[in-house]
């Protein structure tokens, strides 16, 4: 889980299309075309019913951990909480508790059975499961030797093989930090603000790593220039498997102290991998100032290179901490002034990436990973006027297990690809990581409340018969 979305009021601006309605005899079904192919579909995410799709007792979860997301403290105590609860009530009971509650809406589960069997039920409701391995690293956290990047690797080849059970067009997340670390991650990013070492570090180079060559780099130690070769021939084998199960691989971004690694290594992984079609996807981060210029380089680099492309853009979920972190090292904040300058560098990049892909779409590729209705439906109504086809796969939508179902359901029932990013393993190793996500986005966490309020109505209905 990343950050949780907050639902907004529609942009009158938008063309009023004739309300959607759906009912479950619609399941499995492709509903509508784009108006290129002859019909149009208007999204309506008001529209309660798609509720009708969850059992009783989901609605009333959902209820709950929304409830208890709209209490500040409670999510910014939420580890000290659960550590005090877990030493009263005993392991057994602490997460038989979190699996009916906050693991259970957010994650898949742990054992393959119930991976499965969620994959299964977002695939009956016409949702595509993006499964996300919550492994991550920061700076100082690094682990010494090579022994845990080394069992990651092998939790990113099994995540692989569970994606590729996904059904159509299956696809995963990978953080670069599970399997390099983070501290040689920010060694590398200050090197490439360097101009002259930048051009050492060219994705070429690293590629060439990646394929055996055993090259150094003269301002790294002995030491980080082994673990660099290592860990770039990880992710080589981990893309080139990905590929081989028709797998998208969709590489996670990060924080600005460590990204042009990851980007630079990203590119190398698409070098090696994208030259017939995208199957390696880097993410921007459109709440950061130089977001554009960074999408528009590596468009530039690709092309140069003959590479196809994918994108998944963000908004961004490690603003607090990069304000922080800014402001404690006195650099200029790279965060966007306002959430509006963010919205507007966020339909920049939508708007260039769906124009190219109305003019190619096999080579670039988009997932629009957001929870917000606004450019959700900026993006559906983009598509239509480009004549994209929403059954293509050039683009596609995404939301994290567990939020805005109302955008994720309306989405799939009306025919377009939309997929839920889900964390899975233990309630211990998914605990910290879902705590530290919920309070780098405490804001966020606070407005989901449209959400709730359809839940709460398709609540009334189940029991009252009423609204
Ligand atoms: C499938 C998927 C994959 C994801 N992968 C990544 C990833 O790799 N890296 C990553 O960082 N995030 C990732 N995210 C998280 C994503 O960044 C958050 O879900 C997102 O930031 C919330 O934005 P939104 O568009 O859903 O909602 P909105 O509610 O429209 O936007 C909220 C966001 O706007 C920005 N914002 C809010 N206030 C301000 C302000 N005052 N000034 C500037 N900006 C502001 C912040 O980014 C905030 O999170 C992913 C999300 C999904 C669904």
């Amino acid at each position: 889980m990343w950050t949780l979305g907050r639902s907004l009021h529609l942009r009158s601006s938008l063309v009023p299309l004739p309300s959607w309605t759906l009912s479950l005899t619609c399941i499995g079904r492709s509903v509508h075309k784009t108006s290129a192919q002859g019909t149009n579909s208007a999204l309506n995410f008001s529209d309660g019913r798609v509720f009708s799709l969850k059992r009783l007792w989901e609605v009333m979860r959902g209820l709950l951990i929304f409830r208890m997301c709209s209490f500040p403290s409670l999510v910014k105590n939420s580890e000290k909480l659960m550590a005090v609860s877990r030493r009263l009530m005993g392991r057994r009971v602490f997460e038989w508790g979190m699996r009916g509650t906050v693991y259970g809406q957010f994650v898949a589960g742990e054992t393959l059975p119930e991976i499965q069997a969620c994959m299964e039920r977002l695939k009956k409701l016409g949702i595509r499961p993006m499964l996300a391995v919550p492994i991550e690293e920061d700076l100082g956290e690094g682990k010494t030797g090579e022994h845990w990047y080394k069992q990651n690797e092998a939790v990113m080849l099994n995540c692989v093989d569970l994606s590729s059970l996904g059904g159509d067009r299956p696809m995963m997340q990978l953080k670069i930090t599970a399997l390099m670390s983070a501290d040689l991650c920010k060694v590398l990013s200050v090197c490439l603000s360097d101009p002259s070492r930048r051009k050492e570090l060219s994705p070429h180079r690293i590629l060439s790593i990646m394929e055996g060559e055993d090259s150094t780099f003269s301002f790294l130690s002995e030491q980080q220039n082994h673990h660099l070769q290592n860990s770039v021939r990880r992710l080589s084998r981990v893309g080139k498997h990905a590929k081989q199960k028709q797998v998208r691989l969709l590489v996670d971004a990060e924080y600005t102290y460590m990204n042009p690694a990851l980007s630079l290594v990203t590119m190398a992984m698409m070098a090696q991998c994208n030259r017939q079609e995208p199957w390696i996807w880097n993410t921007y981060q459109c709440y950061l100032k130089d977001s554009i210029r960074n999408l528009s380089q590596d468009l530039d680099t690709a092309v140069g290179l003959g590479l196809c492309f994918g994108v998944k853009l963000v908004r961004g979920a490690y603003m607090d901490k990069e304000r922080k972190l800014a402001k404690l090292k006195g650099y200029p904040d790279p965060i966007q002034p306002d959430w509006e300058a963010t919205n507007r560098s966020y339909n920049g990049s939508l708007d260039k990436l769906l124009d190219l892909i109305g003019q190619e779409g096999q080579r670039y590729n988009l997932i629009i990973a957001s929870h917000n209705e606004e450019s959700v439906l900026h993006a559906v109504r983009r598509m239509m006027e480009l004549g994209i086809d929403k059954h293509s796969g050039a683009v596609c939508f995404g939301q994290l297990l567990g939020m805005c179902d109302h955008v994720s359901l309306t989405l799939g029932q009306a025919g377009y690809l939309v997929y839920k990013s889900i964390p899975y393993g233990s309630v211990d190793s998914v605990l910290p990581y879902l705590i530290r996500r919920a309070q780098e986005n405490q804001s966020v966490l606070q407005g989901i409340r449209k959400e709730r309020d359809l839940l709460h109505k398709e609540w009334r209905r189940r029991l009252f018969g009423r609204n």
